[in-house]
């Protein structure tokens, strides 16, 4: 059987995890499932027994002891693959699990196929690269890049099996100690279907207004580039690239952003792309299905006009 790490969120699973799943399943083995805290549906899914652990410590994430709880799991189930999602959370409780039981890690999986060794492809260096790699280990650690697996359903009778791990004080040294929530509580960057991002094109922490005017009307989240969160204009999670969030919305429009290949990392999940930008060889227009050339500060309001009179 394979074990697979299965993050979640208000009573449903991440898709990342269900990506997860779904590249796992290509091993054809059982599929068990790790879930910490609470239990979601995974019936459609063709996982064959969740494994839910809970422990009074585990009110939060706390990445040392979700790597020992996924390590003993492993251990009892004597499972042959350990698969999680190319998460931050999944990528970090896997380098652990890695550290911990001294066995080699391939991040950001894009195709698994099983086998002794088991060949994989995974994405180097932000996605522009693709590597065909062969890992030898006698229980290899995969975590699946998000967005790059289309997640296939497969029902399943699913068992759920609760189980107490055993942790120890310095596995919950590490743990989340506050939540903040987005500011006005909107859609969530990495669920968002619609991302309205503004790069140095759009010239100023105030200058967002007209971006964040568009993202409301269209029901989306805000996004950026790195200069733009390096400039103090956004926060952090507001960042869209390799060393920000990976999204995979329906459209994604790309406002003042030259299309750098560590913004493109975190964007080329998206379905379209719409790139507003006032030079015409930007590199982003290689990768934009729409493109308008102009001063954003004068595109993006006659856009917000236009959606305004179709209300
Ligand atoms: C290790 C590493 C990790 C990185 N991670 C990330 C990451 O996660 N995310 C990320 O975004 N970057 C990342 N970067 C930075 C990345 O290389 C680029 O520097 C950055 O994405 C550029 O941001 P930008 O497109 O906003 O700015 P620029 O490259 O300066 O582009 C600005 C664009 O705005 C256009 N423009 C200017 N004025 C207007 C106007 N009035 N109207 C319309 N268009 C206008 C210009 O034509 C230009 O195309 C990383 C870099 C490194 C080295």
């Amino acid at each position: 059987m394979v074990l697979v790490l299965v993050e979640h969120a208000d009573g449903k699973a991440i898709d990342p995890s269900l990506q997860a799943l779904t590249a796992a399943r290509t091993f054809g083995e059982a599929v068990h499932a790790l879930l910490i805290g609470s239990s979601v549906d995974l019936s459609a899914h063709g996982v064959a027994v969740a494994h839910l652990a809970q422990h009074a410590s585990l009110d939060s994430f706390a990445p040392d002891a979700w790597a020992a709880i996924l390590g003993q799991l492993a251990d009892r189930l004597n499972a042959r693959a350990i698969f999680a999602a190319g998460t931050d959370r999944g990528n970090e409780v896997m380098a652990r699990v890695a550290a911990r039981t001294q066995l080699p890690l391939a991040t950001n999986c894009i195709a698994v196929a099983t086998g002794s060794p088991v060949t994989l492809t995974r994405q180097r260096w932000g996605g522009s690269l693709l590597e065909e790699a062969a890992l030898h280990s006698p229980r290899p650690l995969i975590t699946v890049a998000p967005h790059t697996v289309a997640i296939a359903g497969y029902p399943a009778d699913t068992t759920v099996e609760e189980f107490t791990p055993q942790l120890n004080e310095e596995e919950l040294v590490v743990k989340v100690a506050e939540r903040v929530s987005n500011k006005g509580g909107g859609v969530s960057l990495a669920e968002a279907k619609v991302v309205v991002s503004g790069g140095r094109g759009v010239g100023s922490k105030e200058g967002f207004a007209i971006i964040e005017e568009l993202a409301s009307l269209l029901r989306g989240a805000v996004g950026c580039s790195r200069v733009v969160t390096s400039a103090g204009w956004r926060p952090h999670s507001d960042q869209v690239g390799q060393t920000g969030t990976k999204i995979a919305p329906e459209l994604y429009i790309a406002c003042g952003i030259s299309g750098a290949t560590q913004h493109m990392a975190g964007c080329k999940g998206a379905k379209r792309i719409l790139a507003i930008n006032s030079d015409a060889e930007a590199p982003i227009m290689q990768n934009a299905d729409y493109a308008v050339v102009g001063d954003l500060k004068e595109i993006v309001p006659a856009i917000s006009a236009e959606l305004r009179k179709q209300r």
